[in-house]
């Protein structure tokens, strides 16, 4: 991937490597643009994600490995913000990082894709869930806190697929993101996982380019080896909807490559 802005530290209790193992397998996939946007502390589902007083750490070993490998690739410093009203705190909104990633793992403090919690998926309306994700979605554009929209449709991750026309019930969830002037990212995880497909998917993205929605890739990579992996496939699917550039994130502001 020519531009990889969403990947994980061991500082989130759920990833693995050093930093310098993830960088070297983007050397050598060829990426420009490699970004951490590790999971960031919150006072909700702490064991999952870094605890605030390890921001500073984070964001130095950023600034340290930006500066040694600046000759080979260039290091961008973000942060994986869940959107959850009543959880999101100043001091990662006003990080001084590159960009911020908003996510959706909760519904309702429900964490939809945890195989921890998989069993509340028999006892709800499937529809009703995908529904009340993509209004979720919707509220976290609308907040204009991210410059990134995670994973568009992780909701899909364990394949419980609804009844209802996925892109008809996402429709303004996409309008909002392109309101608040969002970037969606293209991640592959969902290739290692049980959907075995991108998020978000080729219908979802069709949507995204008629609406004019810019887009950028990710690997989402809990481990090195999972750095740059699926880059074909995710470059064919932003291709053959008709991207043609991808977007990267400085100081907070967007620019665009080429890929
Ligand atoms: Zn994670
Ligand atoms: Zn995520």
């Amino acid at each position: 991937m020519i531009v990889d802005l969403h990947n994980h530290t061991p500082l989130c209790n759920h990833a693995e490597g050093s930093m310098d193992e993830y960088i070297q397998n983007a050397i050598n996939a060829n990426t420009k643009y490699f970004g951490f946007a590790d999971h960031a502390p919150m006072d909700f589902d702490p064991k999952y994600r870094m605890k605030f007083e390890e921001m500073q750490v984070y964001e130095d070993e950023l600034l340290y490995t930006k500066e040694k490998y600046k000759n080979k690739i260039e290091i961008l410093s973000g942060y994986e913000v869940d959107y959850l009203p009543g959880h999101m705190d100043e001091r990662v909104l006003d990080a001084k990082v590159d960009y911020l990633i908003g996510s959706v793992h909760f519904l309702e403090g429900w964490g939809f894709d945890n195989p921890e919690f998989i069993g509340k998926w028999e006892e709800q309306n499937i529809d009703e869930i995908w529904q009340k994700y993509f209004d979720t979605i919707e509220a976290m554009a609308k907040s204009k806190l991210f410059d990134i929209v995670g994973h568009l449709d992780l909701i899909k991750v364990f394949k419980f697929m609804p009844n209802k026309d996925i892109p008809s019930m996402a429709k303004n969830a996409l309008i909002e993101i392109k309101n608040a002037g969002m970037v969606l990212e293209l991640n592959v995880s969902g290739y290692r996982k049980k959907v075995s497909e991108a998020y978000p998917s080729k219908a979802l993205l069709e949507e995204a380019y008629m609406l004019n929605i810019p887009i950028t890739f990710s690997s989402d990579a809990h481990k090195p080896n999972q750095v740059a992996l699926f880059n074909d496939e995710i470059v064919q699917l932003a291709k053959d909807v008709g991207y043609k550039q991808c977007a990267y994130f400085k100081n907070r502001k967007m620019f665009f490559i080429d890929f």
